[in-house]
């Protein structure tokens, strides 16, 4: 009877009899990775619901509290949601795997658009972003572009960086995490080699998208991005902005303007109403749209190839 009664109690409170850790993830293209190195052992958490913006996000308190209780949370990093930097407050550094910060990430900074942004000398600010950017309500439009995720090398690099966190934390595990990672990238290699030769159909042909989130995407596959609406963190276009775009649109300098999923193509529509630019369908840079689970992540970078080709190169 003893006997019986020790076991129960340390089957309760034993961490050695370690379990497959509850993970928490940010947006859909994260989850998808996490979800492709837990393999048959887990899913992870989302908490970027369908059609939501990475950008105006809220927590409800049922998601705070599971963040809380999560074992481990990746995330891409502060620069691209606040809203959940504030709910990882209490949470310590162990606990949470900010993506932007994985040696190896590439990381980019917001390309600079119009001369009145080139005076301003604000063009070296990125580090200050993390110190004051969040409470700022003009927003620090400067400094780092936190869209990494466009970049497959970046979501190579990542795969290896969420497989050994994971297996940091559940060794039981760490090779089955480490063989599915390995496995991911050879998927992403064969998914970027596709997309490398589809691309090329968009060289040189500029396009207008809604908010400033693809940067990585046209560093990696050599894409002509003339502008976009939206600023990076998906803030309302200046009246200054918006015609510098006009004039250019209507000059013929533009292809195809790319309306959002997750925000009014209203703007997009008015700027292609009427010039020799054509309306493309909308894009969908954070997946949120696609069905959540280990294929999101080729399906959203062949959703935006998709699109884009289809418009500005058919
Ligand atoms: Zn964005």
């Amino acid at each position: 009877m003893r006997y019986i009664i020790s076991l129960a109690l340390a089957s309760l409170a034993s961490p050695l009899w370690a379990e497959v850790p509850k993970v928490m993830t940010d947006i859909p293209p994260v989850h998808a990775l996490v979800s492709q190195v837990m393999g048959d052992l887990g899913a992870p958490d989302l908490l970027l619901e369908r059609g939501a913006s990475e950008h105006d996000f809220q927590l409800r308190p049922s998601q705070a509290a599971a963040v809380a209780d999560a074992g481990l949370v990746v995330w891409i990093g502060p620069e691209l949601t606040p809203w959940l930097d504030r709910a990882l407050d209490g949470v310590g550094d162990g606990a949470q795997l900010p993506l932007l910060a994985v040696p190896g990430t590439l990381t980019r900074a917001y390309a600079e658009e119009g001369a009145h942004m080139a005076e301003d000398g604000h063009d070296d600010h990125a580090h200050e972003h993390d110190d004051h950017g969040h409470e700022e309500e003009g927003h620090d439009h400067s400094g780092l572009d936190p869209h990494a995720w466009l970049d497959p090398a970046n979501a190579k690099v990542w795969l290896g960086a969420i497989a050994a966190e994971l297996g940091r934390i559940d060794p039981d595990n760490a090779a089955t995490y480490a063989a599915n990672a390995t496995a991911a990238v050879a998927g992403i290699d064969q998914l970027d080699a596709d997309l490398t030769q589809r691309f090329a159909a968009l060289k040189d042909r500029p396009v207008v998208v809604f908010h400033d989130a693809y940067g990585y995407l046209a560093d990696h596959y050599g894409l002509a991005i003339f502008g976009s609406i939206a600023l990076g963190d998906a803030t309302a276009p200046g009246a200054a902005r918006l015609t510098e775009l006009r004039d250019a649109t209507a000059g013929g300098a533009v292809l195809c303007v790319f309306p959002e999923a997750q925000h009014d193509p209203k703007l997009a529509e008015q700027l292609a109403e009427g010039s020799g630019a054509r309306l493309g369908p909308a894009l969908d840079p954070n997946g949120s749209t696609l069905e959540p689970g280990p294929g999101l992540y080729a399906a959203l970078l062949t959703g935006l190839a998709d699109a884009m080709i289809s418009c500005a190169a058919p």
